[in-house]
């Protein structure tokens, strides 16, 4: 079997974390009792899960010249990601994202997004080849909005199947995103801002895929977090049901489905198999700290999901 072909258009930040006794006051100067750093961006941890999976991605992005970047090409190229379409630039900082988090899980986050804004759309143009050269095209909403739509509008040119990730949640949305894709996938709060009602149940999360259906798109899924997703298309609205595990650390839970729903769809599977499988990637990622550190490796699969991918 020929290896999935996966391109993802998005970011790539460096989070830089510190653990902190409590959140500071305004001013005030505090000891942190750790820091470390993590490569994430939506972007990035998407095309991190796909290639653990196996699939050949292809991640087309910008970074800084600065040693932020040099870190993030290394990590992807350690992945077997292809970096061809990832260019660098002198005018901004390869995107960071500052947390702090107290001991009781609460947290503050500074996003600098840096030289993930400075993509555009010669570098959409320059991709196009990638697009057409590969099973499904994931984008998400961390780099300029008219940067995805061309993303998607020259996927969809090329004849490759697209996700639109609306992340992070806005409501604000240009309605000819939702048209442009073939799949959108938004979590719970992406999915209330979007439909302008609560998305708490499961019932909710399908009237509002229902409803964002009839918006464009071909299909939409919504993740419900440990309950799964739901997806509506034009077979109908149905409930994906979630994996039990024991929760250590949702962080990343969201791109670790995307990714893998992307590696799946890109193999051929039916929509309602992908989002079956990827729940139980995403599941399983639920399960170790940290984002793309706790995305599962094809050798700490179950073997039943090893076979699978075979
Ligand atoms: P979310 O972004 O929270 O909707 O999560 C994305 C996906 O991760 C969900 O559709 C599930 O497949 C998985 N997931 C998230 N949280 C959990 C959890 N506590 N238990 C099992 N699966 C989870």
């Amino acid at each position: 079997m020929s290896r999935p072909k996966v391109c993802v258009v998005g970011a790539s930040n460096i989070d830089l974390i510190s653990y902190v006794p409590r959140l500071p006051a305004l001013g005030e100067t505090l000891h942190g009792s750790t820091f470390r750093t993590g490569f994430g961006g939506k972007g990035a941890n998407q095309a991190v899960m796909a290639a653990k999976l196996g699939a050949d991605v292809v991640m087309v992005g910008k970074l800084g010249t600065d040693d932020f970047g040099d870190r993030t090409l290394a990590n992807f190229r350690e992945l077997g990601i292809d970096t061809s379409q990832v260019s660098r630039s002198d005018e901004a900082a390869t995107g960071v994202a500052p947390i702090m988090v107290a001991p009781d899980g609460s947290n503050a986050i500074v996003i600098v997004t840096g030289a993930n804004d400075l993509l555009d759309a010669d570098d959409i143009a320059a991709a196009r080849p990638s697009f057409r050269e590969s099973g499904v095209v994931i984008c998400q909403l961390e780099i300029p909005v008219g940067v995805t739509l061309a993303a998607l509008r020259a996927a969809r040119d090329e004849g490759t199947r697209t996700i639109l990730n609306p992340a992070p949640a806005r409501e604000d949305l240009a309605p000819e995103l939702l048209g442009s894709c073939d799949l959108l996938c938004p979590n719970q709060s992406e999915a209330a801002l979007l439909a302008g009602h609560p998305v708490d149940t499961v019932s909710q999360a399908a009237n509002a895929a229902r409803e964002l259906l009839a918006r464009g798109p071909g299909a939409v899924l919504i993740t419900l977090g440990g309950d799964g997703c739901v997806v509506a298309d034009e077979g109908g609205v149905d409930q994906i049901p979630g994996v039990t595990v024991e929760a250590v650390d949702s962080t990343g839970a969201g791109d670790a489905f995307v990714g893998a729903l992307g590696y799946y769809l890109a193999r051929g599977d039916e929509l309602r198999s992908a989002a079956s499988w990827a729940n139980r990637i995403a599941a399983l990622s639920v399960t170790a700290p940290g984002t793309q550190t706790s995305y599962p490796e094809r050798v700490e699969l179950p073997p039943d999901m090893l076979a699978s991918l075979a």
